[in-house]
Parts: C-alpha cells; structure tokens; sequence
C-alpha cells in the first residue's frame, strides 16, 4: 500500500487542536494503578482507550489480568502480505503526591507557555498517556484520510507499569498468539533535544545479588572476642573494597570476557556531543568518575558495572555498642552489557568471594533479578524504516542512544513473544516524569504524531 504521505500530516496538523482536546480528556480520568481507591478510574482510562481504538476500527477489548486490565486491540490494516505491528505503552499514572507542589491540579490538565513553546501539565502528560496518544492519533489520521491503516496493528496497553508490570509476564505468556506481531513499537523514551529525535538502540541488562557472610552463631562482645575471631563486617568490607581497582575495573572473574565488540557505535558514542556538565550537576556532582579510558556516555550506556547498593550489619543504633556481629549482608547490582550472561557473572562472583573468604565464615548468594542487556540491529529494516520517518518530520537524522536502565516490557516483549522493539520516544529530559507539574511539549506531542503516522507508512514496506 503505497498513498501518499502529505495528505496524512495535513490532516494532523490542521486537527492538531483535537488530538490535544482528546489528549486532555484521557489526562482528566485519575488513572493510578499504584492506588486502589482509583481502581474505578483506572478501569474508565482504559474502557476510554478501548472506546477510542473501536472508533477507528479496531476489535478492542478490556483484558482481565491478575491486577488491572490491558486494553488489547487489533486492525487488520489493508489486508494481503505485510508485516504486523506491535504497539505496546501504558494508561496507568503515578500518584500525584505531593499536590502542594502542583501549580495547577494534575488532573485538570492546562497548557502553558514554556520556553519552548506551549506544553500541556498534568500528571501522565508525558508519561505514557501523551506518548501513547501520538501513535492512536497516527492511526487517527491514517483512518480518517485513507479509510484503514496501512499496514496490520495491534495495540497493547497495560495498567500496571507503574506499579512495576506485576502481571505482565503471565499475561505476555497467556496471550502470546494474540500478541503476536514482526515488531513492536514503543514511545516512552526521551529525544536527544527538541529538535533532534533519537532512537534507543541498546539497553543493558541487571543482575541483582545479595551476598550474606555469617561468622559467630550470635552477636559477640568485642572486648572478650574481638582479634581472636572473624568479624562478617570486617571481611565483608574488605570483599567489596576489592571488586574495583584502581582503574575502575571491576575485579570479578571473567567479568569482560563476552563482551561484544560494538564497533562503529562505540566509537560514535565516545566522540557524541554531550552536556557532561548539566548531567552531572542534576547530581550536584562536578566531577564524573569511573572506568579509565571510556567516555561519560559509554559508561553509563556501553560498559557493564557492579555497584553497592547496600550494606547491612552490626549495631547500628544510637550510642556505642561494642559487638561483633554475627552477620553482615549486601546488595549489589551489575549493569550488563551485551555479550555477559547473568548466570556467568554470578558464578564469577561466587568464585571471586569464595577465594576471599577465611576459615569460620561461611556465605549464602540470592539472586534477586537477572535479566540480560537488549540490543536493537543496526540493520534490522524496522530501525532503518524508524530513522527514516524521523528524518521525514526532523529534517535531520536521529540519535542512536544506549540506555543505561532497562525498560522492563521491552525485555518481557522479547522473552515471551520473542519480538524487538523500536524505542522512538518524544520526551524531554526536563518533562518532571512522576514530579509534580509533569509536562509535555506541544511541539514534541505534534512532532510525534507525525513521526508516527509516517513510521506506519515506513513499517508497511518494511520487510525483516
Ligand atoms: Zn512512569
């Protein structure tokens, strides 16, 4: 299916005052997952979206899952051969507390005057009511100009992403041939700047350990055992006081030895113009630190870390205590990168623990999250027809960025319907996400409209 494009942005552009009309009546229903005395509410959100995804001819339907329900939707497009589209975002909102510091109510969405431009303030302005509007206002048009979409969609909304995707992996596994589809799209990612898209490309992966050293069968005087006994607390520091060396190399077993050579990129992200300075001043740092020989922008994009993230042990109460504790426990992440699988780190870890660990103490190692980094191929047709619709509406090529975090969905998408995802997000960094007067740039929500309307147009001649 091959129409023309312009009709479809004209459209949008002159009805651009009623997709924020629409934006504005989803942002008015309190939709807080998180909170059950908003359980009502958060039902209306959906049975909106779903009222609003059968308007355009889609067969929607509200889901039950374990928690609140996803709104599934599906368009057979034009018909004949041709990829099918995964959408997936999210209805659900964070609390709004503390409303004092709301200039306006967070639900009684406004649009103001920024910098920038006008913006629209409320809470889920931006995060992911705005950013899922984009693409139902993309097929909007598509449906009011043509009639259909151009290519086959499905549309998955789930209601619990703020409260950390409980039901997700059951509902992905329950519903895995409705779900399915070549690829999936995702806006709940930032730009680079307002002028510049940016495409998310690798987003590294976690595990999470807590390690628990035990000495003593109880807690000791350390005036009547202390120097004749092994502290927990003690060995505990000097264990973690070696996971790096001087260099900022993480000492672990084996902990480099599957990385993938990234090539081109890592060299485009070494030398990418960043503003060091504001990154680390939202901090209230000055001075960025780390692994020797590697750019701001691929330590926390490109290179796998092992943080602290916890210590606790001993006495810790007011006033002195003279104790050798019988126990002392840590918690510690790794940020993966792509290459380093989960299990191998932890058996590197346990290695590198066991060999540091004197006689009369004894180790217990949990695991509390593994999942590996994700990498979107360069070269795979759905990013390269992504970059092009952004190049369309921009007039100048996107970014492509790592992530430091994960996206949970995105790596769930893929475990249980084996799909990628294109991460084509239209928020700022300043956009206050879960922050009192969350907002969202009217010339980002506009621009991404149209980046999607144009993406559907792209995906339907993209062949994998
Ligand atoms: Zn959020």
């Amino acid at each position: 299916m091959n129409l023309p494009i312009d009709a479809i942005k004209t459209h949008l552009t002159d009805g651009f005052d009623q997709s924020v009309k629409r934006l504005s009546d989803l942002l008015r229903i309190p939709s807080i997952g998180t909170d059950p005395d908003y359980n009502t509410q958060t039902v209306e959100a959906a049975n909106w979206l779903v009222q609003q995804l059968a308007d355009l001819g889609f067969d929607a339907d509200l889901k039950a899952t374990a928690g609140q329900p996803a709104v599934v939707a599906h368009h057979p497009g034009p018909g004949g051969e041709g990829p099918r589209i995964l959408y997936y975002g999210h209805y659900d909102v964070q609390p709004a507390e503390p409303l004092d510091l709301w200039t306006t109510p967070p639900f009684e969405p406004v649009i103001v005057d920024g910098p920038r431009g006008k913006r629209i303030v409320a809470r889920g302005a931006v995060d992911n009511k705005g950013q899922s509007m984009m693409f139902i206002e993309a097929f909007r048009a598509w449906k009011n100009v043509y009639g259909t979409l151009p290519v086959a969609v499905t549309v998955f909304l789930e209601g619990e992403e703020e409260s950390g995707s409980p039901s997700l992996d059951g509902f992905l596994r329950a519903h895995k041939h409705e779900l399915q589809a070549d690829i999936c799209v995702v806006s709940d990612t930032n730009m680079w700047d307002i002028d510049t898209p940016a495409l998310g490309i690798m987003l590294r992966g976690l595990l999470y350990l807590e390690v628990t050293l035990q000495g003593p069968s109880q807690d000791l005087h350390s005036g009547l055992y202390g120097g004749a006994v092994p502290n927990p607390l003690n060995i505990l520091g000097k264990i973690l006081g070696d996971l790096h060396d001087e260099h900022g190399r993480v000492q672990i077993p084996g902990f480099y030895d599957d990385l993938v050579d990234l090539g081109d990129l890592d060299q485009v992200w070494q030398n990418l113009a960043f503003d060091e300075a504001a990154f680390l001043q939202n901090a209230g740092l000055s001075q960025s630190i780390g692994e020797a020989g590697y750019s701001t922008l691929q330590r926390i994009w490109s290179r796998p870390t092992c943080d602290i993230n916890g210590i606790i042990g001993g006495y810790t109460g007011a006033g002195a205590k003279t104790v050798i504790p019988e126990k002392a426990m840590a918690k510690l992440s790794c940020r993966l990168v792509p290459g380093q699988n989960a299990a191998n780190i932890k058996d590197g870890f346990r290695t590198f623990l066991e060999a540091r660990l004197p006689a009369g103490c004894r180790y217990e190692l949990d695991e509390l999250g593994a999942a590996p980094a994700l990498m979107v191929s360069t070269d795979s047709p759905y990013l390269k027809a992504a970059e092009t619709a952004l190049r369309d509406v921009f007039d100048r090529a996107p970014i492509l960025v790592g992530m430091g975090g994960s996206i949970p969905a995105v790596g769930a998408i893929r475990e249980h319907l084996g799909i990628e995802s294109i991460l084509m997000g239209f928020g700022l960094d300043d956009d206050r996400v879960h922050a009192p007067d969350e907002k969202f740039e009217l010339r980002c929500f506009q621009n991404g409209m149209l980046s999607h309307a144009v993406l559907l147009a792209k995906l339907a001649g993209a062949d994998a």
